[in-house]
């Protein structure tokens, strides 16, 4: 496994791939690699020759008062777990290598990136999209695998993508789980004892939402049993909940009634002062 801390050599490994016609992967993260993270590498492999894994804390998608200095970095753990995995390429660059002194381009989105995440984290997705993109030109990916965990920031990867004509494949990967049914993540370290068992009540709400489905034939019943939904998180222990609602899957826009395996249900929700995202299919 080869780790590359500046620019200059991946884009030399980078050249000798493209002279050899091998098909390169890409799967963007920012560390602090659980068993999700793997399975994206996982996926990647199974779809291209190399698999360049990037660890990239990106400044810019953290507001004031967020996380940036205390989100977890652990290198070396990291590169063991990519190395046992089969990773070809760790792309670990820094943040002045990404943004140069005089940076001055950046992303205005609507579509699939408007109202959810960004109605709390209003500058997060345009930081996500200059990133991605610059990870998709510097590595010329032929692949890239996202985590439907982070399922607007896929729907939005994907429009970016399309619109910008970037002739590179978005794969999704399916949420890993705990055992318990919490949806694994980095910040899940950030959960104390009590509110770690609390947790799981989020992604058996939203499968009890999705048993009642059948039996719900008007959208003004789902609001009811959403608001009931809501009610019993803040119950549970949950202090605020950001959302919980369903989407239409690909724009991500409010639907008048449901289709047949067209709808996305999310939610985002505040625990012992970690904000938690899930979502599952409708
Ligand atoms: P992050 O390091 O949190 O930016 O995540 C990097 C990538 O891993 C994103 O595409 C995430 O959606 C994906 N990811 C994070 N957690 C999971 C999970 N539990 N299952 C699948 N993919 C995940």
């Amino acid at each position: 496994m080869q780790i590359f801390n500046d620019i200059n050599s991946l884009s030399d490994y980078v050249a000798e791939c493209k002279r050899q016609n091998i098909i390169l992967g890409l799967v963007p993260t920012m560390g602090a690699l659980h068993d999700g993270h793997l399975s994206l590498v996982q996926k990647a492999k199974e779809n291209c020759a190399k698999v360049i894994v990037s660890i990239f804390v990106n400044p810019a998608q953290f507001a004031a008062g967020e996380d940036l200095e205390k989100y977890p970095r652990q290198k070396e753990e990291d590169l063991e777990k990519l190395l046992s995995i089969g990773a070809d390429v760790v792309f670990c660059p820094s943040a002045s290598d990404m943004y140069l002194a005089d940076h001055a381009t950046n992303f205005v989105l609507t579509g699939p990136a408007m109202g959810l995440e960004s109605d709390f984290r209003p500058h997060f997705f345009a930081s996500v999209a200059l990133i991605v993109t610059k990870l998709f030109m510097l590595t010329k990916a032929d692949i890239a695998v996202f985590g439907e965990k982070d399922y607007q920031q896929l729907m939005v990867v994907k429009k970016l993508v399309s619109d910008l004509n970037i002739g590179i494949k978005i794969i999704n990967a399916p949420i890993l789980r705990e055992e318990d049914g919490l949806a694994m993540s980095s910040r899940n370290v950030y959960l104390s004892e009590k509110p770690r068992k609390i947790a799981p009540i989020l992604y058996k709400i939203l499968m009890h939402i999705v048993e009642q489905r059948a039996k719900i034939k008007e959208m003004a019943d789902f609001d009811k049993l959403l608001a009931t939904a809501k009610q019993e998180l803040l119950r549970a222990g949950f202090k605020k909940i950001d959302y919980l609602t369903i989407r239409d899957a690909k724009t991500l826009q409010n639907v008048p009634q449901l289709l047949k395996n067209r709808q996305r249900l999310l939610v985002a929700a505040h625990l012992d002062g970690v904000r938690l995202l899930d979502n599952v299919a409708i």
